[in-house]
């Protein structure tokens, strides 16, 4: 592991301007920096960078983060590779600490396997374009394909000698060790080149480091397979690896779509025509792993066929996996004997595009289709394969879009829509039972994380906070459920509702509603914590909340809230000059990114004034520290003290009348009551 002081040496050193303008062009709007999103795709920029922060934050597509989250987000690397690559940009020793030596080797190697590959791939490339073999073989070979020089050169392509020994006596002379070069596949079990006489397509990871080879024989060697990959290792991991996604990532991103084909060449050359959002699953049937890699740059996959009816029926049997999870898929046939490659250099790239915008089916139909045309007249058939389009619509989650296509799917296979009602919901219940034991084994997965992230922040210096459950009444789920009543006091007044925002508010409405108040307290604190709470006074604002709401601390239902109030009450105490950084920079990511999040949130003032007519004399909430907490709190606390007491109503009314503490009960809740009339009233004088 990379020490903290190290991180801390590139966070000092990296300037978040300095950093994003090396994708993004900025430009100064009074104390930030603002332009186009990297992140999605938009016209007029929303993407803002704070350099006083050193902090950035979109407010199209809700990204921020600090200056290593940037580069992890836009090269798609690991966080230990961002910081590295931000330590080469700047020249930072970084110092390896706190690391076992058994992990230390783990990383060595796998940092070797990279080296061996990248090797390899560099020799295989000058091969094809060097030697007398490798042009008149493998170079024609692609020149006849079409393949332009800086197409070979943005997907490295190489070709192997058909030599024995070819590869395995220059990398050995070389002193790559040969243990590892048989690990990767390159070097055969008795010593002799893997690759022979093939051309050779280079497979990258998302940050573009070679992983495995994929080769192709030119010879009619009938014995040899067509293709041979690399074997996995430990580098490389079929099942999570898309070809051509590292060269297609920004543009999946930008254009929000995902072509999906079957072979390198239809990407190659798909990419060479200007059609960049395409990737191939190589190989494999496609996994879930692999839409999940898609999933994180767009929500849309179109898959081209060029193949038989038998190649479609294999292929279709992927995809209730991407409807899972939650993806639109469309599938497209072309023409009767052309593949992608064939296809858009016959008809250009314009038309190609126009050709799958408009045959392109989706799934649902496109599957129903198929069922009508095998099936025909023959019951039998028709039921078996019915069942199978059921099972396509129960895992899609949205209720509306399955009712579309349950009304769709009876009108063209003419069957009665409250049977295919009926099977649907059926088949829903037993996908539920098998999704609860698949949840179930993925929250003990996320316990077992936790505690172990848990005793490292135990240890840590500057001292994580252990989440034990709150002691006494209960903890955050009994609270699951209480209607809210959209009460004056509980205005939700910093909910900007420009429309950019609207898929971030949609997230927010779907959580419970205390988390506004606890939000609050959150923001309040991560943005003016650290000041004071009344002027010539030593009390600070996040003191002030700490020492207020101290006794309702078990009552957050927001772990990261909880902390974030807990954490700067704390850095409070410390009179820190690091403030933001101490939260933008924090270890644990929830927190860092709560944080960002809270710091840049633009606070529209007028949706406020709009809502409230009576705040319309107040200041803004950062000229006036005091009673924006002050509220903040009060909100907070009648917000959980209505809980208590409907946990408590609740309680009492399922007692026994007769039980000892059924008095006590009620006592507690007259008290109860009491106190919530002196917070209400209290707040209705703060606010008036
Ligand atoms: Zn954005």
């Amino acid at each position: 592991m990379i020490s903290q002081r190290s991180i801390q040496d590139v966070l000092n050193i990296a300037q978040i301007e300095d950093v994003v303008q090396d994708y993004v062009n900025l430009r100064r709007r009074g104390v930030n920096m603002l332009g186009l999103c990297p992140f999605h795709d938009e016209k007029s920029p929303s993407f803002t960078v704070s350099p006083a922060k050193n902090i950035y934050k979109c407010f199209g597509c809700g990204k921020g983060g600090n200056p290593i989250n940037f580069i992890m987000e836009h090269e798609a690397l690991s966080y230990p590779e961002a910081i590295r690559h931000l330590a080469s940009k700047y020249g930072v020793e970084l110092e390896e600490s706190g690391n076992s030596d058994e992990h230390r080797e783990e990383q060595q190697k796998a940092e070797s396997l990279y080296l061996i590959n990248k090797y390899a791939s560099d020799h295989f490339n000058n091969n094809l374009l060097n030697t007398d073999e490798g042009k008149s073989i493998g170079l024609s070979y692609f020149k006849s394909r079409g393949f332009r020089m800086s197409t070979i050169e943005t997907f490295d392509l190489g070709y192997s000698i058909n030599e024995y020994k070819h590869f395995t006596e220059e990398a050995t002379a070389k002193k790559y060790n040969l243990d590892m070069l048989k690990t990767l596949g390159l070097v055969s079990a008795k010593g002799y080149d893997f690759y022979r006489g093939r051309v050779m397509f280079p497979i990258h990871n998302l940050s573009g480091k070679v992983i495995g080879f994929g080769g192709r024989i030119l010879t009619e060697n009938k014995k040899a397979p067509k293709y041979v990959n690399s074997p996995e290792s430990e580098i490389y991991n079929k099942r999570k690896t898309l070809y051509g996604i590292y060269q297609a990532k920004n543009e999946i991103r930008k254009q929000d779509f995902c072509i999906l084909v079957e072979g390198y060449t239809d990407v190659i050359s798909l990419h060479q025509s200007d059609v960049k959002n395409v990737v191939a699953s190589s190989g494999t049937a496609l996994t879930k792993d692999q839409i999940k890699l898609v999933k994180r740059y767009t929500n849309n996959i179109t898959v081209i066929y060029d193949g038989d009816a038998a190649g479609i029926k294999a292929a279709l049997r992927g995809m209730d996996l991407i409807l899972e999870q939650d993806m639109n898929i469309r599938l497209v046939l072309l023409p009767d004997k052309e593949d992608p490659d064939s296809f858009v250099k016959s008809v250009g790239t314009t038309a190609f595009n126009e050709y799958l915008k408009e045959e392109s089916k989706d799934f649902i139909l496109f599957k129903t289709d198929l069922v009508k045309e095998e099936a025909g007249d023959d019951p039998i058939k028709k039921a078996a394969l019915l069942k199978d389009i059921i099972q396509s619509i129960s895992v899609i989650s949205d209720t509306l879009k399955r009712s579309v296509y349950i009304q769709q799917c009876s009108r063209l296979l003419e069957i009665d829509e409250n049977i295919l009602v009926q099977e649907t919901n059926k088949m829903i219940r037993g996908n539920i039972k098998k999704k609860q034991v698949e949840q179930d084994r993925e929250r003990l997965r996320e316990q077992y994380k936790e505690r172990r992230s848990q005793t490292r922040s135990e240890k840590s210096p500057d001292g994580g906070f252990p989440s034990e459950p709150p002691p006494g009444y209960g903890g955050g789920e009994e609270y699951d459920g209480p209607p809210d009543e959209t009460g004056y006091y509980e205005a939700d007044h910093y909910d900007d509702s420009s429309p950019r925002q609207n898929a971030k508010q949609f997230a927010q409405a779907s959580k419970p509603k205390d988390e506004n108040q606890e939000r609050d307290l959150a923001r309040i604190c991560v943005t003016f914590g650290n000041e004071l709470y009344e002027p010539d006074q030593t009390l600070k604002v996040a003191t002030f909340i700490l020492d207020n709401i101290a006794d309702l601390i078990a009552y957050f239902d927001n772990e990261v809230y909880k902390e974030i109030v807990v954490q700067a009450a704390d850095l409070a105490s410390k009179d820190t000059d690091n403030w933001d950084s101490y939260f933008t920079n924090h270890e644990n990511e929830k927190i860092r990114n709560e944080a960002i999040s809270l710091m840049s949130s633009p606070y529209v003032y007028a949706n406020w004034e709009s809502k409230e007519v009576e705040l319309q004399t107040q200041k803004k909430p950062e000229l006036n520290q005091q009673k924006d907490s002050y509220q903040a709190v009060l909100r907070f606390k009648l917000k959980k003290v209505k809980r208590i007491m409907e946990n408590l109503s609740a309680e009492i009314k399922a007692m026994d009348h007769e039980d000892e503490n059924f008095l006590i009960n009620v006592k507690v809740l007259q008290k109860l009551q009491e106190q919530r009339n002196t917070i209400a009233s209290e707040l209705h004088t703060v606010i008036l």
